[in-house]
């Protein structure tokens, strides 16, 4: 033991800082939930967001490790509350709706995770896919293999990642190599929560692929498992396709509707994470205001399979909470951009206009929130740890020009909103540390 107290690793970032400090209103495209602060320090010791000053302030005190990307947006790293790991290996795949796309090329693709090998480079893969896309924390279903899982949580305390995952549980309507049975899949769950949850920054999610796959043992042996350890989250599918709604009908014709099979389980709660809910009815709406759980709406997914257009507006209204995911593979691209721009458009079909405002805030400040991890991300509050990424405001000629001309912020956030993506990223820190750079890494 030693006396001496190692002095505080201090980095501060320059940059044009933006983040919420509430929700902004439905069409407002000034809100005061928005905080702005251009050419701003961002002040961070030992990985925690300490505090933000004007650029032309001194900074308090010695020892800044001191990185100037002036010029630059700074943002609260994305949080992506739904997406599958394997299934980069099946994005972009021709042709198919939901129950087709997952017997043609999912299942398929995640018969191979089985392996070790293959489920260890899966991981890596993903997590880095992740980071250099902005995305610093994401809700994610593996395969049905412990394994998987397992080398997920590993990867993401690599990483020193927050991170919410679990083996996904199927003990039917699925091919031999893909179905766990109730009594092997609860050990393995059992063994994972214990090894994983709340290490680090890691929390295990009760992972139902959706109802089809899972027998009524088996939902029950789930609802079981969020009722034993606190903390757990719940992740699933809910009302993506129409065919897959009158299937799950059929399966539990006991249940009041699609939502309600999950309900009945038990596996409603305020760390529910329930991916699509397209096509939910108003008491599936006071069901999510009631348990606190939220709809991971995705966008490029649901227009990529032909799912249908989630109402976002409807669901918000009625006390419901609403997150952004890829759901890659579904979705065709890892970037919240992509994402954003995806879900602008399905409001637009709707006759809502989905504002910068409301989908930064969705994929920062508010799935923090709606993940009950708003005291450690989502923000630039000190004290929150510094997850955040650098961006352009611009990566081609097209967007120097659409930025040199806009009028106000909003019509610069949702211009930068609708031509960036990954190609802007310029770094993504965790806990401080940079975990994706672009370019060669500055000295000093
Ligand atoms: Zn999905």
């Amino acid at each position: 033991m030693t006396s001496t107290q190692a002095p505080p690793f201090r980095l501060a970032l320059r940059g044009d800082l933006l983040d919420f400090t509430g929700m902004p209103d439905w069409g407002a495209v000034t809100s005061p939930a928005v905080r702005w602060r251009p050419d701003h320090w961002l002040l961070v010791e030992n990985g925690r967001i300490t505090g933000v000053q004007p650029a032309s302030q001194p900074l308090p005190g010695e020892g800044w490790q001191q990185q100037d990307h002036r010029g630059r947006l700074i943002l609260p790293g994305f949080i992506d509350t739904h997406v599958h790991s394997p299934q980069l290996d099946v994005i972009g795949s021709y042709g198919t709706e939901l129950l087709d796309w997952l017997n043609t090329y999912t299942f398929p693709a995640e018969s191979r995770y089985a392996q070790a090998a293959e489920s260890e480079s899966g991981a890596a893969r993903f997590v880095q896919a992740l980071l250099s896309h902005g995305t610093t924390t994401a809700v994610v279903f593996p395969t049905v293999h412990k394994i998987s899982a397992d080398l997920l949580f590993a990867e993401s305390a690599r990483r020193g990642m927050r991170l919410v995952t679990g083996k996904v549980l199927m003990d039917r309507h699925a091919p031999d190599n893909l179905r766990d049975d109730v009594v092997q899949a609860e050990r393995d769950c059992i063994e994972l929560i214990e090894r994983w949850h709340g290490h680090q920054r890691l929390s295990y999610a009760v992972t139902v692929r959706f109802a089809p796959t899972s027998t009524p043992a088996q939902l029950a042996m789930a609802g079981a498992l969020c009722a034993a350890y606190p903390g757990l989250y719940m992740q699933t599918h809910v009302a993506e396709n129409r065919e897959e709604v009158a299937w799950v009908q059929q399966l539990f014709p006991e249940a009041r509707s699609y939502l309600d099979v999950y309900a009945r389980a038990g596996l409603m709660n305020e760390r529910s994470v329930l991916a699509h809910g397209i096509w939910l009815d108003a008491e599936d709406r006071a069901v999510l205001r009631d348990t606190g759980a939220q709809i991971a709406h995705s966008p490029s997914s649901n227009l990529f399979l032909g799912s249908g257009l989630f109402d976002w507006r409807a669901t918000e209204d009625a006390g419901g909470r609403v997150t952004l995911a890829s759901d890659v593979g579904g979705g065709t691209s890892l970037s919240m951009m992509r994402t954003v721009l995806d879900a602008y458009k399905i409001q637009a079909m709707q006759g809502q206009r989905l504002t910068g405002w409301k989908a930064l805030h969705a994929a920062t400040l508010g799935a923090a929130q709606a993940l009950h991890l708003d005291h450690e991300i989502g923000s630039f509050e000190p004290g929150r740890l510094a997850d955040v990424c650098v961006w352009d405001w611009a990566a081609d000629p097209v967007a120097e020009r659409r930025m040199s001309v806009v009028q106000s912020l909003h019509e610069q956030l949702f211009a930068w909103f609708t031509l960036a993506d990954d190609r802007n990223l310029v770094a993504a820190y965790i806990q401080g540390v940079p975990q994706y750079w672009r370019a060669a890494m500055p000295s000093g």
